[in-house]
């Protein structure tokens, strides 16, 4: 703390990103990463950015990767926002639509950023207990909000919420913003962008940090209502005119051009989920049903802090939370065939 401070920074409370470790001989399985590469169409315009033309600005308005997004989804161009990885994205959620006079809904157990924006942006909050089988209970949120906001499938769960549900949820809070944090969709859920059209209070989000493979280059997406995406227009166009570099828009609108490669990928990763789950249950796991590229997992006779611990001595390692409600579960990313052995062979011994 200094006298220099703004007042209010003493109070924050900062998001604690999972580790990012110097060595590289670990087997890295605790920040959701994808085990395979970008699609090799997206290194490629990339790198063919990388030239004299640096010295420009890149596009204000990212126009090349919003049409890329509004051709891969069948929505409009003035239907799409695009941010600095989804986390910015978000931020811009919170700060232009979720200030209102009345708490922001999320459940008990979702990503745990969205409490420090709160933080940021002075936002009331209720956190909304998650049911004994860590689910989303619809009617829960039939109460005044300013808002919801959850993760589809939810983080660190990977829980599913099927979309009549979310319609359910949109019904019931017609007059405030359902923000459906969509960065693990892709891994074997449906997406709600199809319901935009349907619903003016629907915001969903994406990230190119999971399913694309590009968390190193920091590309997130909103989709929704012309509307919300003109608040968040407003509010990045206060904030910061350039978000996207020159490699972004066009390593990110590349990668949404190569389906066949994204495809590929994320069926690996779906088939090695399974892999995972039933080795996991094979050690005496109890896996909760994921839709993501990572498992939500328990063991009923060992602690799961020591777990990790153990794993990291082995040179794996992945992410413990430290919230009492999930204090004995591991959050394990999905990663390469050979990754998962280590993991499984790892534990064999724990
Ligand atoms: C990874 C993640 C994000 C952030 O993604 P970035 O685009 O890398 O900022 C957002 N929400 C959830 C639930 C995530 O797990």
């Amino acid at each position: 703390m200094s006298k220099f401070w703004s007042p209010f920074v003493k109070d924050l409370v900062p998001y604690v990103p999972g580790e990012q470790p110097k060595l590289s001989k670990l087997v890295k399985l605790n920040t959701n990463e994808n085990p395979y590469g970008p699609s090799p169409k997206a290194i490629a315009a990339m790198q063919a950015e990388v030239n004299d033309n640096l010295r420009l600005y890149p596009d204000p308005n990212s126009d090349r990767l919003k049409q890329a997004v509004a051709d891969y989804y069948g929505v409009q161009t003035n239907q799409v926002f695009v941010g600095n990885g989804s986390d910015e994205v978000l931020a811009h959620a919170f700060h232009g639509l979720f200030q209102h006079d009345a708490p922001l809904l999320f459940p008990d157990i979702s990503y745990s950023f969205y409490p420090v924006y709160c933080g940021l942006y002075g936002i009331e909050q209720q956190q909304v207990p998650l049911d004994e089988q860590f689910q989303i209970r619809v009617e829960d949120y039939a109460r005044p909000n300013a808002g919801i906001i959850f993760p589809n499938p939810n983080a660190p769960t990977g829980c599913l919420l099927p979309l009549d549900a979310i319609e359910r949820l949109l019904q019931g809070s017609p007059d405030s913003v359902v923000l459906v944090d969509e960065a693990y969709i892709d891994f074997g859920g449906q997406t709600a962008i199809a319901l935009v059209d349907k619903y003016p209070n629907l915001l969903v989000t994406q990230t190119l940090s999971k399913s694309r493979s590009l968390a190193g280059l920091r590309v997130g997406i909103a989709v929704g209502h012309p509307d919300l995406i003109e608040a968040l227009e407003r509010i990045k166009n206060s904030f910061n005119s350039y978000p996207l570099d020159r490699m972004a828009i066009a390593g990110a609108a590349a990668a949404f051009e190569d389906r066949d490669y994204f495809e590929k990928t994320c069926q690996q990763v779906i088939e090695s989920r399974e892999a995972v789950v039933a080795g996991l249950q094979g050690l005496g796991f109890e896996v909760l049903p994921s839709a993501a590229n990572f498992v939500f997992a328990r063991h009923p006779g060992k602690d799961a802090a020591t777990l990790a611990a153990g794993l990291r001595e082995q040179g794996v390692i992945v992410r413990h939370f430290k919230q009492q409600r999930i204090a004995q579960f591991l959050r394990i990313t999905i990663g390469t065939p050979e990754q998962n052995q280590a993991l499984l062979d790892a534990l064999r011994g724990l």
